[in-house]
């Protein structure tokens, strides 16, 4: 960052003054802004986030049941909705009873517990 280099060119010069005040200013000025390059970064990282979230969120189906899919699953996987909806987790729902292999049937969230009666 082209002001860090500023900020410690600034206070190289300062100390060929001598002056402990304006290194006070400078020093908080510094850390001022390595507190702002953090918040960047982690500004930054929510983006990037949000825009995962963003490209997940046109990817999906709804359904009248709370379960969802997504477009680009071929395999049509259903997912849980209250767990996308909560905090944008992908699970997928299992089966209850399990031995059964038809899709049909009820399937539950195992984070969730929320049901879903399937009958397509
Ligand atoms: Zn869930």
């Amino acid at each position: 960052m082209k002001l860090y280099e500023t900020i410690q060119d600034a206070y190289k010069l300062a100390q060929t003054y001598n002056d402990p005040e304006l290194l006070g200013k400078l020093m908080d000025v510094r850390g001022q802004i390595l507190d702002i390059q953090e918040e960047l970064m982690d500004l930054r990282q929510e983006v990037e986030n949000l825009r995962k979230i963003q490209a997940i969120e046109s990817d999906i189906e709804r359904h009248d049941e709370p379960y969802i899919t997504l477009k680009s699953d071929g395999n049509k996987i259903l997912r849980c909705a209250t767990c996308w909806d909560r905090k944008h987790e992908l699970i997928q729902l299992q089966k209850t009873p399990p031995q059964f292999n038809h899709v049909m049937g009820t399937h539950e969230c195992p984070i969730c517990k929320t049901k879903v009666n399937y009958t397509k």
